[in-house]
Parts: structure tokens; C-alpha cells; sequence
């Protein structure tokens, strides 16, 4: 057993939101008690303990749109890339990329993803992969990295037809063989979805073979009217809007999470919330590529379940918030915009659609919920209670205030050091195969 205490806690869980000195009790991989930090140890005496130094103990966070092959982009240089728009930076960059990846260089992909997502307190992920350079099993190599970094992992393949029908089909096998292989999963730390690149790199014959092979009891995940251009190739190759083309294959649902929605419409959000499908907004990711600003907050508004993610742009959830709360008041001129709504995605809505793939109660602290607990190294310079604690963590925080992350039951950082792996050591191995795949696109390997 384990008890975190000595901290402010928040719990997100409106029947005790906030425990001023207070602790979190863990057996196993749930929690088993909340309380003053005496109470518990007085309860739990046996247990080891924790000592968050007065800081922040919290639910750790959810990302529900990552993309763990975007990891060796960091810095990296690409002879003749000059990208006049998002789909130059799409064709010249990230397929670019992609078609490089073989399983080793997604593994280390994968470990570099997750060293940072526990480095910001992201204890559960819901990732896109694309590795046209090595499909298959491709989805296994990273389950192996997120089981020994122990991370909660929704993997899926993004599909697309941009490399070729015989690509298209190994991703959707591919796909389906993972997403098997995470239903045996009894560690509720795997799971899988049909994922879809967008809708402009897929034929309906794609849609088709996709819709055959994906097992019941899981959705799609796939990237939704990023750029305007995904709209007009809709319109001009299917003549309808893309949600309606979604619809009518039948991958809306409340499995199915649709990234980003910029240019979707009235009837289209109405189609989105009829079906219950989710949606996550990702807005470093579509300042960077100029995409535009989605309708999240009418989106929220109407009762569309919105998360919010980070397009692989960033891996710190608290810088995701930051950006989201400035973008849509910049966006509508409106000051007053987005105070609730992006902690409602981050906080609430995150943890709904996690638990849509995974059972253990996520992004709460109570009774019985998973034990995914993060401490914040935070000193509040103004006083700090339940009603004002997200306007702490918006101003006053940042990912690299976790200090203690631990997901499952199990310490994955502690006092900012790794406990299950050689950071040092593991970063020279990832650095030398992003020199690897750096060389394979600039082609002298
Ligand atoms: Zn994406």
C-alpha cells in the first residue's frame, strides 16, 4: 500500500472536490481512501508513504489524441522541405516521416512519448500511429513500450490510402489484430480502435474493407475536417460534407472519437451529437499548421462530448488548457470565453471518453477509481480552495511541475526521477535512432 499526503488535494469529485492536508490511499492498483493525511496513516499504518512537500495531489491527466511517431520531428531537418501549406507540411513532413518508421524506430518513438507524457503527469493516452515504413505489428511495438513504461494506451493505425490500396488493407489488418489482442487484455492498461487517417486519403473501397475488419465493441478514431481542403474534397469527390460521409458508413457512434472538426456545420455537429460520438480538440496543433479555430465552445454548448488532446504538438496537458483558454477568446473576442469549458473538457470530459474504452473509474480521486495520482510541486502564492483551484493550475502551473506521477497503482516518477527506466541512457538510444531515421529521409542510409 501506498499513501501520497502531506498535499492539497483535488479530487474532481464533487462530493470532496478539495482536502486541504490531505492524502490519497492506495492498494493495489485502486484507490481505497481520501482523507486528511493523519486519518489515513492512523488508518493505513502499514503503508509506504508519499510526502508531496504541502504541493498538489490530483488525478493524473488524460490525453485523448496523441501521435507517438511525430516523436523524432523534434529538430529535424529535411533537405528541400519548404511546406506552403498544411498539406505540403502533411505530404513533406509527417508521410514523409512515417514512411521511414520501421518497428524499432516506432518502439523508441513510442518510449520518448511516454518518458514525456509521465514527465507531465499523462498517465492515460489515446494514441493515431502511422508507420507506412513497417505496418504490421507496428501497433504491438508500442503496446510493449506502453507495458513497460506503464502507461494506459488506446492505440490504433491511421488507415489512409495515400501510400497504396495493399498499405490501406495491412493497416486495417493491423488494426484489427491489435484491437484483438487488447480485448484479452485483463490489466485494463490496453485498448485498441479502428483508426482512419481522414477522410480525403480514404477510397470508399478503404471505408469498406475497414468497416468488415473492425471488431465489435470499439470505435474509430480518425483526424475530421483538420484543413479546409478535407472539406472541398468531400464535397467535390462525394458530394456531401464529411460528416455526412462519416455517418453514412456508420462511423459515428459513441465509440468513435473525431479529431480536431474545424469545418463542420450546424447539421453536422447535430449528426455528431445525435450519435453520441466524441470529439477532441487539439489547439497548439491547429495554431501551428494555420488549420483554423473549430467551434469547440458551441460544440461544448451543445452537449457534444469534447476532450482535448495535443496532436503529439506538445505532451503537457496544463499547456494544451493554456492555449485552448486563450485561442477561443482571441477566436470570438470574447473575454469571458472558454473558463468553464476548457477545464470541463480537460478534467471531466477527458476521463468520460477514456472510460469509454476503460473501466476503472479515470481522472478522479475516490474510492475505488484507478490509481493514476500525480503530485505538483506548487506553492500558492494567493489562497487555494476547490472553487479557484483550475485558475491555480492555469496560471500558476505547468507540466514540469509533476513531480510524482504514478499510474495504475504503480510509481512511475518520483521526485522527477524515472523509477522504471535509465532516462539518461534510454534518451542516447532514441537520439540515435532519430539520427537513423533522419538519415533515411535526407536518404544517405
Ligand atoms: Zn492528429
Amino acid at each position: 500500500m501506498i499513501i501520497v499526503g502531506n498535499g492539497h488535494v483535488v479530487t474532481r469529485d464533487s462530493r470532496n472536490p478539495y482536502v486541504p492536508d490531505g492524502a490519497v490511499a492506495i492498494d493495489g492498483t485502486k484507490i481505497c481512501g481520501i482523507g486528511r493525511t493523519a486519518d489515513l496513516r492512523k488508518r493505513f499504518p502499514e503503508a509506504s508513504f508519499i510526502d508531496a512537500k504541502d504541493g498538489v495531489i490530483m488525478p493524473a491527466f488524460i490525453n485523448t489524441h496523441e501521435h507517438i511517431y511525430s516523436a523524432m520531428a523534434r529538430g529535424l531537418h529535411i533537405e528541400g522541405y519548404a511546406p506552403k501549406g498544411f498539406l505540403d507540411i502533411l505530404d513533406g513532413l509527417w508521410w514523409n516521416m512515417d514512411r521511414h518508421l520501421t518497428n524499432d524506430l516506432t518502439y523508441l518513438s513510442a518510449m520518448a512519448t511516454y518518458v514525456e507524457c509521465i514527465k507531465s503527469g499523462v498517465t492515460t493516452i489515446f494514441d493515431h500511429h502511422a508507420s507506412f515504413g513497417e505496418i504490421k505489428d507496428s501497433l504491438f511495438a508500442i503496446g510493449q513500450a506502453a507495458q513497460e513504461m506503464g502507461v494506459r494506451s488506446c492505440l490504433c493505425y491511421e488507415v489512409s490510402d495515400r501510400d497504396g490500396a495493399d498499405k490501406a488493407r495491412q493497416a486495417v489488418l493491423e488494426n484489427e489484430a491489435w484491437i484483438r489482442h487488447a480485448q484479452q487484455d485483463t490489466t485494463d492498461m490496453l485498448a485498441g480502435m479502428m483508426g482512419m487517417h481522414a477522410q480525403f486519403t480514404l477510397s470508399d473501397e478503404t471505408m469498406n474493407l475497414a468497416a468488415e475488419h473492425k471488431p465489435d465493441g470499439v470505435g474509430y478514431h480518425i483526424h475530421v475536417a483538420e484543413g479546409i481542403e478535407d472539406l472541398h474534397d468531400c464535397l467535390k469527390k462525394h458530394g456531401k460534407r464529411i460528416v455526412d460521409r462519416l455517418y453514412d458508413w456508420k462511423i459515428l457512434g459513441p465509440k468513435t472519437l473525431l479529431g480536431h472538426c474545424i469545418y463542420v456545420n450546424a447539421h453536422e455537429m447535430d449528426l455528431i451529437k445525435e450519435t453520441d460520438t466524441m470529439v477532441v480538440h487539439n489547439p497548439e496543433s491547429n495554431m501551428g499548421n494555420a488549420c483554423g479555430c473549430p467551434p469547440t465552445m458551441e460544440m461544448v454548448h451543445r452537449g457534444i462530448l469534447t476532450g482535448l488532446g495535443t496532436d503529439g504538438y506538445t505532451h503537457d496537458m496544463i499547456e494544451s488548457y493554456k492555449v485552448a483558454n486563450i485561442l477561443h477568446k482571441h477566436h470570438l473576442c470574447d473575454a469571458t470565453a472558454a473558463w468553464a469549458e476548457v477545464p470541463q473538457m480537460l478534467f471531466e470530459n477527458n476521463a468520460v471518453i477514456a472510460n469509454r474504452y476503460f473501466k476503472a473509474p479515470l481522472g478522479v480521486l475516490k474510492e475505488g477509481a484507478a490509481a493514476d495520482v500525480i503530485v505538483l510541486d506548487y506553492t500558492a502564492p494567493t489562497p487555494m480552495n476547490e472553487e479557484n483551484i483550475d485558475g491555480h493550475i492555469l496560471f500558476g502551473m505547468t507540466g514540469r511541475n509533476v513531480v510524482t506521477t504514478i499510474a495504475n497503482g504503480k510509481v512511475l516518477m518520483k521526485d522527477r526521477e524515472l523509477t522504471t527506466v535509465d532516462e539518461n541512457a534510454l534518451m542516447a538510444k532514441i537520439r540515435e535512432g532519430a539520427a537513423v531515421l533522419a538519415g533515411r529521409i535526407n536518404g544517405y542510409l
